[in-house]
């Protein structure tokens, strides 16, 4: 059982817990082995070979011509690293606001752009990419797109295709945010036509949080190159770590070895499962997730159910209902850990994860009935039985 580890507090103690949430989604023996071999020097050839095999195995996970780059910090780093690379002063960047993630995105531009326009989208809708067009019509001097594919506060997924094409029309710079989607659901940054995508290994590679992944096309290192605001120097520097893993470069500081460690065992593990295989499987567990939350008496966030994310399903609360207590009596009577709403739709939602690890078969049925017993334990007739069958039928 990949998530189950010894954690105490639901019964026995050391007993096991099944994180279920929206990342970090836990991780197999496999990564928590790689996790604890000894710590190498950073310039020991052991680890030079394993980083440039990592970086290796990235490059055939996200596609693309060129090599991608590892920054040493939780994806969060090569979030702000990406706009702070791409964002010129005299830039307007358009943030194409599909919830907090994106919003996010744009709070870094703003300081460093001329100014940041926001389309934003409906609660539980997903961009239109003719809205995109749009406002790339309207503001023709808009050099930047940011954008989130999978939006793992709402549980929706951008048509990132459509957009990047509109995008690469207006002769503009994309930006996206995979990190919730990379390695649970196709992620096509050439085919995007993307400048830069930033993917992390904690979600659907079931990593330990540490380490950022980035998609950089050839068009967008030409533009960082010339932008004198681009980091250099910096622990946000893509810059510095573009040619890490060549072997006859130096890094610009030591790397986090035993992530790294971890990251080439998740890549090796999805890519041995096969891509496709690894996306169905979400594909499968996700529709196990809707249809039993559905029969559980409960109703999706996300408008359309062909919106939905395969990683992560957000379920609006039933009126009264305090999701907190929720989420800690399933914590701590049941060992299944969800997540709750955050930013604006804190208090609103419950949202079950089901990325890499957390994407197993039998992993719906334990959250709906995590969930399904807090409901009925505040008054709401949560229709388990109903919702048992519907989530094993939907597999
Ligand atoms: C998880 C996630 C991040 C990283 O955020 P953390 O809170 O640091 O985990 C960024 N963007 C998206 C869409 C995510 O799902």
């Amino acid at each position: 059982m990949p998530m189950a580890s010894g954690g105490g507090s639901a019964g026995a103690p050391g007993g096991p817990v099944f994180t279920l949430g929206t990342g970090p989604s836990g991780s197999s023996s496999r990564t928590v082995s790689a996790l604890a071999r000894p710590v190498l020097h950073h310039l020991d050839p052991e680890f030079l070979a394993l980083y440039a095999g990592a970086v290796e195995l990235l490059h055939r996970a996200l596609g693309g011509e060129l090599a991608p780059v590892v920054l040493q910090g939780e994806a969060v780093l090569g979030l702000e690293a990406a706009v702070a690379a791409l964002t010129r002063e005299r830039d307007v960047v358009l943030c194409l606001v599909s919830g907090d993630f994106a919003r996010g995105l744009g709070d870094w531009a703003r300081p460093r752009a001329r100014e940041v326009v926001e389309l934003d989208v409906p609660d539980g809708q997903v961009i239109d990419p003719e809205r995109v067009r749009h406002a790339l019509r309207e503001r023709p001097e808009i050099s930047l797109v940011l954008a989130v594919h999978c939006e793992t506060v709402a549980g929706t997924v951008n048509p990132m295709g459509a957009i990047g094409e509109v995008v690469a029309e207006a002769g503009a710079t994309l930006l996206v945010d995979a990190i919730a989607s990379f390695a649970g659901m196709p992620v096509d940054p050439a085919g995007w036509r993307a400048g830069v995508v930033v993917a992390g290994s904690e979600k659907c590679l079931g990593g330990p949080p540490g380490l950022s992944l980035l998609y950089v096309s050839q068009q967008a290192w030409e533009r960082i190159e010339a932008n004198p605001a681009a980091p250099r120097g910096s622990f946000l520097s893509l810059l510095d770590w573009r040619d890490a893993h060549l072997p006859d470069r130096a890094f610009p500081f030591a790397p986090s070895v035993s992530d790294v460690y971890a990251l080439h065992a998740c890549l090796e593990q999805y890519l041995e499962e096969g891509e496709a295989a690894a996306w169905e499987r979400h594909r499968r567990v996700a529709r196990a997730a809707r249809a039993g939350a559905r029969a559980l008496g409960l109703s999706l966030w996300p408008r359309e159910e062909t919106t939905c994310a395969d990683t992560v399903t957000v379920l609006r609360l039933p009126p009264g209902i305090d999701g907190e207590l929720l989420l800690r009596q399933a914590r701590s009577e049941l060992g299944v850990l969800l997540t709750g709403g955050q930013g604006s739709l804190a208090g609103q939602v419950v949202r079950i994860g089901h990325m890499g690890p957390s994407a197993f078969p039998l992993a719906p049925v334990l959250a709906l009935a995590a969930l399904g017993r807090g409901l009925r334990a505040q008054g709401f007739p949560a229709q388990l039985g109903a919702a048992v069958e519907a989530a094993l039928e939907a597999l």
